[in-house]
């Protein structure tokens, strides 16, 4: 059955006039579509966003066949077909457009069909953008991102000068609350937060909400004389004293990242102040949380820095292990001083960064889990080096250090398995380097790997021994095969009789449970003569050779017998 549409006998010139009026002061597109006439009248903004020719389009189905998102012009068509034959009044629909620059761009559109006086059946309405982010946040009644962007960007280009600091607040442990109380919990200290922030900061000076649990404080404000830390340190008391008097049934403590420096702000961007404010909020609760930080220019350039370093590496992996090259280093036998084994390290070089030292990339690449291909990489180089070793010295055995991350973020065992069987060597050539840590004991894959290889006969050596955690109490338990003392330890135990006497000590005990000691660092002969007398069984140091490529080594070490 026919619907009657709405007739209104006003004239098209008359509302034209009025969306006109409407339009100055809204964010909305207006259109007024003939529908007998296939002709429309849209607002100047949608032909910017838009390619419609001009705010007059002929030919209306053609143009929006155009401009509609080619997977929802049928539903629209039909829609706008309804309203043309009078079946329905209203148009209401969710879909997409593509804009002038070419991006899909999520519209909301409503219309009512009005009769004009000359009996033209006339479509009327707004065309809304619903992927555009609200400007305020109904949950703190803030304004959020979106305006913080608009605002900073306004004083950034007009007046830098004028910002004393803008402080990026973040709650230490927001998820935990909302897992574990619920989001209304979540939204309950959201909002009480927000109020505290409010309560503190001079009336002029603005505040936001950003992602999450986050919130940005901008003190442009003249009148204001504040400094950012008394801020900072009068929000965390505020918020003490409001979890104390809730009896701590919501804990939550607040971390900060303060930008004031005035070149920080000189030349930047919205996007500018949103990183370096989120740098200095992790550089906070890095640090502990629960605390202040100031961006750090340096401690930044260093993040970048190691970013930089990051993407290199990934991108020399991709590349064959371009790059990168495992070095020797000779194990001699205390004794004899003969040669019996080798530590492999690993080198990398980069075009830009020269030789980088593995103190500064293998955290870089455990952080980032790319030590598990490289950790590979250096296990094969190592067990194919060995085995062509082996051929002059049958019992040559190859040291391997392994990361934390290669034991609880890969399948090593697999992995290890898998390089004895296709490079063809006895298992016991192969001695796996963990560091010593706590978390030898009290992460069950770490001792389950070490019953396994145990298992399949092959050895493990702690190493860096005296530098942490030292406890004697596992070496047992773990039987490791050897325990390696570090340089740091050996250098002050030669300085000092104190150390020494423990060395001498730890070694007994070591022996006593049927491991052996190998002795890191040693570089000078009165070194070497001190150090033997408390009875190692290994020594690795410069004095025997400094850790080179398997060219030198051999050239060095095997030359006349490979
Ligand atoms: P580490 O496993 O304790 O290796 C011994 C370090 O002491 C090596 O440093 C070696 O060059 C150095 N060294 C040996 N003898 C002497 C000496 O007489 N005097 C001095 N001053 N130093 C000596 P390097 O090669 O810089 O490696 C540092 C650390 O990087 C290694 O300590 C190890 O923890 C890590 N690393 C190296 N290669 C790898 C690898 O392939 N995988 C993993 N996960 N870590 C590795
Ligand atoms: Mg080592
Ligand atoms: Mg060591």
């Amino acid at each position: 059955m026919k619907e009657q549409g709405i007739r209104q006998r006003i004239s098209l010139e008359e509302i034209i006039e009025v969306l006109e009026i409407i339009q100055k002061a809204s964010d909305s597109y207006f259109y007024v579509l003939d529908l007998s006439y296939d002709i429309m009248m849209v607002s100047q903004s949608a032909v910017r966003r838009f390619a419609f020719p001009s705010v007059h389009v002929e030919n209306c189905s053609a143009v929006l066949k155009e401009i509609v998102h080619p997977d929802d012009y049928d539903e629209l068509s039909k829609d706008i077909e309804r309203c043309a034959s009078g079946k329905q009044t209203l148009h209401n629909m969710e879909y997409r457009w593509c804009s002038r620059d070419k991006q899909v761009v999520w519209i909301e559109c409503r219309g009512t069909v009005v009769i004009s006086d000359d009996n033209h059946y006339l479509l009327v309405g707004r065309v809304r953008e619903i992927g555009k982010k609200a400007k305020a946040d109904n949950v703190t009644g803030l304004r959020k991102e979106v305006r913080f962007r608009e605002d900073i960007d306004r004083i950034l280009t007009k007046n830098p000068q004028a910002i004393k600091y803008c402080m990026r607040i973040g709650i230490d442990n927001f998820k935990e609350i909302n897992e574990k109380d619920g989001l209304d919990a979540g939204d309950n200290i959201l909002h009480e937060l927000a109020d505290c922030i409010i309560e503190t900061v001079h009336s002029g000076v603005d505040i936001y909400r950003l992602v999450a649990d986050e919130f940005m404080i901008v003190d442009a404000c003249p009148e204001s004389t504040d400094k950012a830390a008394d801020i900072y340190q009068c929000i965390k008391r505020k918020v003490a004293e409001m979890v104390r008097k809730k009896e701590y049934t919501g804990f939550y403590t607040v971390s900060a990242g303060v930008l004031e420096q005035e070149e920080e702000f000189v030349g930047k961007k919205s996007e500018d102040i949103l990183r370096l404010t989120e740098f200095a909020l992790n550089e906070a609760k890095r640090n502990g949380r629960n605390q202040m930080a100031l961006f750090d220019r340096n401690a930044y350039n260093e993040y970048l820095k190691r970013l930089s370093i990051r993407k290199a590496i990934r991108l020399d992996i991709a590349n064959d292990f371009h790059g990168f090259q495992v070095f020797y280093q000779p194990i001699v036998d205390a004794n004899t001083y003969k040669l019996i084994g080798a530590e492999a390290l690993l080198r990398w070089k980069d075009e830009k960064y020269g030789n980088v030292s593995p103190a500064v990339f293998i955290p870089i690449m455990e952080e980032s889990g790319l030590i598990i291909p490289v950790g590979r990489y250096v296990l094969w180089e190592a067990a194919r080096t060995c085995k062509k070793w082996q051929k002059t010295i049958p019992d040559f055995h190859v040291n391997v250090n392994l990361s934390y991350v290669q034991i609880r973020k890969s399948d090593l065992m697999h992995d290890v398995d898998r390089c004895i069987k296709e490079v063809g060597i006895e298992p016991n050539s192969l001695v796996l380097e963990l560091t010593e840590s706590g978390y030898i004991e009290t992460d069950s894959r770490i001792m389950d790997l070490f019953q396994e290889l145990k298992e399949k006969n092959i050895s493990l050596a702690i190493d860096d021994f005296g530098t942490g955690y030292s406890n004697m109490r596992y070496l047992e338990d773990i039987s490791a095969k050897t325990v390696k003392i570090d340089r740091s330890f050996v250098l002050q135990a030669l300085e000092n009789e104190y150390d020494y006497t423990v060395i001498r000590y730890i070694i007994d005990m070591v022996h006593s449970i049927g491991s052996s000691v190998c002795m890191e660092g040693i570089e000078y002969e009165h070194e070497l003569e001190k150090m033997k007398r408390a009875n190692p069984d290994m020594i690795q140091g410069y004095l025997f050779g400094k850790p080179c490529s398997a060219e030198e080594f051999e050239e060095k070490y095997l030359k006349d017998s490979l």
